[in-house]
């Protein structure tokens, strides 16, 4: 049945993102840290699905759903609905279900690929008509990463992160997750980063860069050189508040990983693996040893709209 637009469930998958090189500079006046990272976007998805409505509502359901979502104006879901509406004039309203795949507060931007899901979801169902660059204008007033969610691939981050520029990567790069239930607070990762170079007077680039070796391994496409190229500033200071992450980095590497990485304030940790076989035998090794991975694959497309719904595929 062919359903004008506007009646139609709008269904958009965006999603959740690894930062393979994550340096912070200084922290700036108006709190944020000028950023150099490069973001790729994996096969590990948000889906919003999109209904006219009165009001601007939403409900999660999903793996990863759980109460400290927010279902109020807090919900990054909701922010992107009202900003649209206001930016745009429209008037009318609509419910977001979101189905959470993205660990919540586990450094994947799992908020930001709501955000950006609900962005594209609504531009459609609301007939408005944005431009991409339209698109990532809000976007960016929602949060630093929500752009990058919006155009997946793997990207250099500079500024708050949200200056975007594609970087080449060849191939597919193959990883395995070890989510936490426990989420780690952004700003207090940022903050523990804060005092610890404060109390060690540490040196450190106030505009970083990224170095020229992560993207040569990039575009080189071979897991062995990017394994080596891996970094995360916020690394440190999330292992300081969470100690048990060094343990899973551990774990990670005796599994097989070539390299374990923190992925953006935590608690995630990301294991980059030689291919598809070796990320299988890493999740059973792990399983194992009683931890859950889950294999997952990078890079993979921004926020885009499914026909059908989530749970038809
Ligand atoms: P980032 O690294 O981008 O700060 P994150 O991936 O670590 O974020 P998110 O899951 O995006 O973490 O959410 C961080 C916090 O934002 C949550 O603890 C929650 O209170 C709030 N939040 C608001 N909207 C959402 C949403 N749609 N999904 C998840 N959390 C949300």
């Amino acid at each position: 049945m062919n359903l004008p637009a506007d009646s139609r469930a709008v269904h958009v998958r965006a999603p959740g993102k690894i930062n393979l090189y994550l340096g912070v500079g200084g922290r700036q006046t108006d709190g944020y840290h000028e950023l150099a990272t490069v973001f790729q976007a994996v096969s590990l998805f948000e889906d919003v699905t999109a209904t006219l409505a009165d009001e601007i509502t939403v409900h999660t359901t999903g793996p990863q759903a759980h109460d400290g979502v927010p279902t109020d104006d807090r919900n990054l879901a909701v922010r992107a609905a009202k900003l649209l509406a206001h930016a745009t004039g429209y008037r009318g309203g609509a419910h977001l279900e979101i189905y959470k795949q993205v660990p919540v507060a586990g450094g994947m931007g799992g908020g930001s690929a709501d955000a950006a899901a609900t962005l594209v979801a609504l531009d459609h169902l609301w007939q408005l008509g944005l431009t991409l660059s339209e698109l990532h204008e809000l976007g960016s007033q929602l949060g630093a990463d929500v752009p990058f969610a919006l155009q997946g691939g793997t990207a250099i981050g500079t500024g708050r992160g949200d200056d975007l520029h594609p970087a080449l990567a060849t191939g597919r790069f193959d990883w395995v997750l070890l989510t936490s239930s426990r989420g780690l607070s952004t700003p207090e990762v940022y903050a523990r980063l804060d005092s610890r170079r404060e109390e060690n007077s540490l040196i450190f680039p106030l505009t970083p860069e990224v170095p020229p070796v992560v993207l040569q391994s990039l575009r080189g496409g071979f897991p062995e050189d990017l394994a080596e190229a891996l970094h995360n500033d916020l690394q440190a200071p999330a292992c300081e508040l969470r100690p048990e992450l060094a343990d899973t980095i551990r774990h990670g590497v005796v599994a097989g990983a070539l390299n374990a990485i923190v992925s953006g304030s935590g608690p995630t940790v990301a294991l980059l693996c030689g291919g598809a076989d070796e990320a299988a035998a890493a999740v059973e090794r792990l399983r194992e040893a009683g931890l859950r991975g889950q294999h997952v694959h990078g890079p993979v497309h921004g926020a885009r709209i499914m026909n059908a719904s989530p749970h038809d595929e």
